[in-house]
């Protein structure tokens, strides 16, 4: 797979995790279906999930890992930088944190300790049908098969880079470790946006591909809207920032930009994930050749804040009613706390346009939108939410 990058993003050092080939796109025929029977009439939207849960070989593949492949070389910079190689990985996340696991994961690769805090108040310990269970299960045993020294913790994240962690981190260093901290999710890393600037170019890519193998069936021959979690934030960051430097480079006067839609997961207000994203993806354009002020604005930024259900990680039913609905249909398998959220969005989202005539043309006058859904793992979480469960029994 030769992505073309543009040299100044090519020559940024990556350590590869995932396969040499992109991770599968193939089509939901089922809840495509699905959402058409919602609405009047014909195909007028096909959805496509790019597998992210199958994008590599560590345990329970997602999305932290792309992160990761631009992370890794600070991580192994560090001696040079500084005189001393790290003997450990630090983060930090919620209960049933995937990307935790993504962190224990590379520290069995780069042959490091790891300690994980993971935060009792975060998630869905407190609504959980058995909390004995929710501490010990899912990404909590992964964690602890991988190495990981697991510490619960009733502190709160800050959300802050350091936080509150410099006392531990401090501690550790008295004890002659050399620890290198990893926020929760990395996004706030100043690489962490670099690994899905770099799926943009991947997935365009793949369109490419498809467009040589007759795949989209009519249409614009590309995704014209995508649907991403945000959680952390760098993962819709790092596209919105690469398919702007994408567009930037290859201008289509025919057809209006790509649409990214975040799709959010927790209750902190819009208007601050706004800020968030825009600072995040300024940051990995910046990188990747952009000029981050004028290049990346808050038109850039689209988030939807209605299928965030009761709290982050806290199970609601029309979320698990989406997990069963695709389980069920196209045999997919999402996680509560992601996935689910997004696959509601942009199911809302296709029959909204399949209900209205109005609406169902996209911006060529074609008959059919293609629509791509980040499957960004997660699954590994699911066994914790023993309350998922088909309504029907
Ligand atoms: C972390 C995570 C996300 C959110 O990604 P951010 O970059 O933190 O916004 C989405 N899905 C899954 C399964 C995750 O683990």
């Amino acid at each position: 797979m030769n992505l073309n990058l543009p040299s100044q993003f090519g020559k940024i050092p990556r350590h590869a995790l995932s396969y040499s080939w992109p991770s599968p796109i193939h089509l939901l025929p089922k809840l495509t279906e699905t959402a058409h029977s919602q609405g009047q009439d014909g195909s007028r939207v096909a959805l496509w999930v790019k597998r992210e849960d199958q994008a590599g070989p560590l345990a329970c593949y997602g999305n932290k890992y792309r992160k990761f492949e631009y992370i890794i070389p600070d991580i192994l910079a560090q001696k040079q930088k500084h005189g001393r190689a790290p003997t450990m990985l630090v983060t930090e996340g919620g209960t049933q944190s995937n990307h935790t696991v993504q962190v224990a994961s590379i520290a069995r690769v780069l042959d490091l300790k790891c300690i994980v805090l993971l935060h009792k108040g975060i998630g869905g310990l407190r609504k959980a049908g058995d909390k004995e269970a929710f501490i010990k299960v899912g990404n909590v045993q992964l964690n602890r098969l991988l190495g990981a020294d697991v510490r619960l913790t009733d502190e709160r994240d800050t959300g802050d880079e350091k936080g509150p962690l410099i006392p531990l981190l401090d501690e550790l260093r008295a004890q002659g470790e050399v620890p290198y901290w990893i926020s929760s999710g990395a996004s706030l890393h100043p690489l962490g946006g670099l690994g899905y600037a770099r799926c943009a170019f991947e997935i365009e890519f793949q369109e490419q591909q498809m467009v040589r193998e007759a795949q989209f069936v009519t249409g614009t021959n590309r995704f014209d809207y995508i649907f991403v979690a945000c959680g952390s934030g760098s993962t819709l960051a790092g596209l919105i920032a690469g398919f702007k430097l994408l567009e930037k480079l290859k201008p289509d006067a025919d057809q209006p930009p790509r649409k990214i839609i975040g799709v959010l997961v927790s209750r902190k207000s819009r208007s601050s994930q706004e800020d968030r994203i825009l600072r995040l993806s300024r940051m990995a354009g910046q990188l990747v050749g952009l000029d981050a002020e004028t290049d990346i604005t808050p038109d850039d930024i689209h988030l939807d804040d209605r299928f965030v259900g009761h709290a982050y990680g806290i199970l609601d039913s029309d979320t698990a009613a989406t997990v069963e609905l695709a389980a069920s249909t196209d045999a997919l398998v999402l996680d509560p706390v992601y996935t689910a959220k997004v696959m509601r969005g942009m199911m809302c989202w296709a029959r909204d346009r399949t209900a209205s005539g109005a609406t169902s043309r996209n911006a060529l006058g074609k008959g059919l939108t293609n629509a791509l859904f980040i499957h960004t793992g997660g699954q590994s979480a699911l066994n914790a939410y023993a309350d998922v469960w088909p309504s029907s029994t």
